[in-house]
């Protein structure tokens, strides 16, 4: 997407990458889903990490997302009451400030939810469209890892 926040801006070509092996695709559901979306959603509370801070804070992208600006993984931030990931690119707050230090990078979960399906629809033209669920677990179980570019704010 051009602009994750901005579905009018439309889409622009991505890289393939990372195509999983062995993917296959039906042109219709094998059988039929064992769970809802929203149940889905309901049981990542049960993953989320021990000992985190808030048993009811849940990060559905957890490990999945890049910095654009040094490749690490954003780690999980809750701000506003919503799930974010951000980046300090390897800086922590105790480090001397450094004015050529880029900006941290910081991006909203839901603001990259929104679109993870037609991202997916996008790259690999699957028939049906899968859920947004569906596209998180094979993410993980492809080991998938999106780059969000803060310049042209693409995923
Ligand atoms: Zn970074």
């Amino acid at each position: 997407m051009i602009d994750p926040a901005n579905t009018g801006l439309g889409h622009r070509q991505v890289q393939r990458r990372n195509l999983p092996d062995g993917w296959a695709i039906s042109a219709r559901p094998a059988h039929p889903g064992l769970v809802s979306e929203a149940d889905f959603i309901a049981v990542q509370h049960i993953h989320a990490p021990r000992g985190s801070p808030d048993p009811n804070r849940s990060y559905l992208l957890a490990g999945l997302l890049r910095c654009g600006v040094c490749g690490r993984r954003m780690e999980s931030c809750w701000a506003n009451n919503r799930a974010a990931y951000r980046c300090r690119h390897g800086h922590t707050s105790a480090a001397k400030t450094d004015p050529d230090r880029p900006k941290n990078l910081y991006i909203r979960e839901d603001s990259v939810l929104r679109h993870l399906k037609s991202l997916w629809v996008r790259l690999f033209e699957p028939e049906p469209a899968p859920s947004t669920a569906e596209v998180v677990n094979h993410l993980r179980a492809q080991e998938i890892t999106l780059t969000y570019d803060r310049q042209s704010r693409t995923l």
